[in-house]
């Protein structure tokens, strides 16, 4: 999933980007509660001038890409619950999952983006919030199910393995130009097969499943 960054300017109408400096300490989801419309849909209606609400959120994700809308080290206007420096708008990045499209691509971009979130911060799934928690409004709506927040219970589960398994992103790899099995990147670091990357390479790959080594030899 592609990620990038369009932030709206400092200035845009109805307070969106107030500038407040924050640091985070949370995560606060949400669905958009709007059925067809995508991240980049999300992202311009924040700057659209017939947009006349004071809200405004972090991070946009749908099945494609996910795009900050805002720096995460300022505040928005995504938690309902005023402007004291204790409340999740102060505190809190918000990340709006969309509803349209493919909402299992969706939701499946949604896990891996927070797991890596929480992975680079060093925190857990207890760092998670619904934007239910801040305000007590049904969001994120598409994980409420009349109030036994199934979908949440499984958002957070999701997460979790992702974290336990600490692979957070797939990593292509090429050899002199040509694509080999993926790797993976873990704690900022890019692991490929060796045996893979080895044999594209010449060299001789064995393995002693005894004393758990690989040798390379060329
Ligand atoms: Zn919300």
């Amino acid at each position: 999933m592609n990620y990038r960054k369009d932030h709206i300017p400092k200035g845009t109408a109805y307070n969106r980007r107030p500038g407040h400096s924050m640091t985070p300490t949370t995560i606060t989801i949400h669905n958009t509660g709007n059925p067809s419309s995508t991240a980049a849909g999300e992202r311009n209606w924040l700057t659209n001038p017939t947009n006349n609400r004071q809200a405004s959120y972090h991070i946009v994700v749908d099945e494609r890409e996910a795009i900050e809308c805002l720096p995460l080290n300022e505040s928005a206007w995504h938690a309902g619950d005023g402007s004291g420096v204790k409340s999740g708008n102060r505190t809190s990045i918000g990340v709006e999952i969309c509803e349209s499209g493919n909402y299992v691509k969706t939701l499946d971009n949604a896990v891996k983006l927070v797991a890596s979130m929480l992975k680079e911060r060093g925190w857990g799934v207890d760092r998670l919030r619904r934007h239910y928690d801040w305000s007590g409004k049904i969001c994120p709506r598409l994980m409420y199910d009349g109030g036994k927040w199934t979908g949440w219970n499984e958002f957070k589960s999701r997460v979790a393995a992702e974290l336990e398994a600490g692979i957070v992103d797939k990593a292509k790899v090429y050899v002199n130009d040509r694509k080999i099995e993926d790797g993976f990147i873990l704690e900022g670091r890019v692991y490929v097969p060796l045996r893979a990357a080895g044999e594209a390479l010449g060299a001789k790959v064995s393995w002693d499943n005894k004393t758990k080594t690989a040798v390379l030899t060329k």
